[in-house]
């Protein structure tokens, strides 16, 4: 088995004529499901960059081709409007594993397709690394925590998480695609490589996906009173989006599996959060409170000291640094949608 999948790997770079990549490295042939999303459309633009051929496989729920246009016409892109639950014959060198729905809004919309998605989608990922001998690598989340009962969460931490709630699809889903991939890594030898993404935010993201940073960013440049659910005191630790790929590149080229928290431990209050969107964007902003949602985890923090020592990453951008970065590409949107509605 694992012969058969060294042989292919080895052969592929002849059978495609592909050239190598500077000195020492030839070029990759790599998926990424979910790339035209909002992670994924920035990891694409990074691996079409260093020069490698990029396959997106997306089937447009929440991605948008807008995120990935630029690439048109480069014959080292290619997107195929495909949904990850049904199977799919490649040959590739390393697969990005982040077709799923991330915002809660999202996966909530249909739970049984996000379970589908998470069980079936990552089941057939890892069959095609298996058959091509890839790499693959799963873009799992910070919510296998659940409601943490310790602070902040190391990777060694088994959570606490509702099977039974509205956010279990999600939560369970990803925990479930976590187990599929140390199966295949045990049973099948698949060289596997799991991310525990905490909070992400920056441009591209869904103008309207219900997640605190775009509620609040969207909400403010609108002139709208920013939305804080419950209290406020609950906790979340926001990472910009080029330190999070930086991290997934990190963890894919590196020899370790896994799981790796990726994460910014700048830990804010959604009160504190909104008063730095109230400083970065509108010092008149108001809030206004609302319910909180069900299961909603009281605090999330990463502990990365992990990812720090064997992937020497960590993340580099604070909140107040990219906060402006993610603005100016809403407010482009914001005035866009309204010339839109006016004409
Ligand atoms: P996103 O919703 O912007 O991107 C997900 C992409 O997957 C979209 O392009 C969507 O159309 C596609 N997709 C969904 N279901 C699919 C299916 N069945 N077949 C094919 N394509 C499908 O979300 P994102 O924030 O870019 O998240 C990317 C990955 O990172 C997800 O797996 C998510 O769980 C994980 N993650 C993200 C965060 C975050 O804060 N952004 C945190 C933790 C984990
Ligand atoms: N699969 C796929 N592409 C491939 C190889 C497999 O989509 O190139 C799918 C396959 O259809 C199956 C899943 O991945 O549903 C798991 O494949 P595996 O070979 O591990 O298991 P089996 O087919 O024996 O159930
Ligand atoms: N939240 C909020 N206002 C909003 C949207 C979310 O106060 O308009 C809160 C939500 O209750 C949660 C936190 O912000 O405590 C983060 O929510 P998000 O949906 O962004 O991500 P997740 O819950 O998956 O961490």
């Amino acid at each position: 088995n694992n012969n058969h999948n060294q042989r292919t790997t080895r052969t592929l770079g002849s059978q495609t004529g592909r050239v190598p990549v500077g000195i020492g490295r030839r070029r990759l042939r790599i998926v990424v499901t979910g790339g035209a999303g909002f992670v994924g459309s920035h990891l694409v633009d990074k691996l079409i960059d260093r020069g490698d051929e990029v396959i997106v496989i997306d089937n447009f729920f929440t991605g948008r081709k807008n995120n990935v246009v630029h690439h048109f016409g480069n014959p080292r892109f290619e997107l195929i409007r495909h949904d990850v639950v049904e199977p799919i014959l490649l040959e590739v060198d390393q697969i990005y594993h982040l077709a799923c729905p991330a915002s809660p809004v999202h996966y909530k919309y249909n739970p049984v397709k996000t379970i589908k998605t998470n069980v079936m989608g990552t089941l057939n990922m890892l069959g095609l690394a298996k058959r091509v001998g890839a790499r693959f690598l799963l873009t799992s989340t910070s919510e296998v925590y659940g409601d943490p009962l310790e602070h902040p969460q190391k990777e060694t931490y088994w959570g606490n998480v509702n099977p039974i709630g509205e956010r279990s699809c999600y939560d369970e889903g990803k925990r479930t695609a976590e187990t599929l991939a140390m199966d295949y890594h045990r049973g099948a030898d698949v060289e596997v490589r799991i991310a525990r993404i905490f909070n992400t935010y920056g441009p591209r993201m869904c103008l309207d996906d219900g997640r605190v940073v775009s509620n609040f960013v969207a909400q403010a440049i609108r002139k709208l009173p920013m939305t804080v659910y419950g209290d406020g005191k609950q906790t979340r630790s926001f990472q910009y989006v080029s330190d999070l790929v930086n991290g997934l590149v990190a963890l894919m080229e590196g020899e370790h599996v896994g799981p790796f928290n990726l994460g910014n431990p700048g830990e804010f209050s959604m009160l504190e959060l909104a008063e730095v969107v109230k400083e970065v964007i509108d010092s008149s902003a108001t809030i206004e409170f609302r319910a909180n949602t069900a299961d909603d985890p009281h605090m999330r923090k990463p502990d990365i000291s992990k990812a720090k020592e064997l992937l020497n990453w960590e993340p580099k951008i604070s909140l107040r640094e990219g906060l402006p970065h993610m603005v100016s590409d809403f407010q482009n949107r914001i005035l866009n949608e309204d010339e839109g509605k006016q004409a």
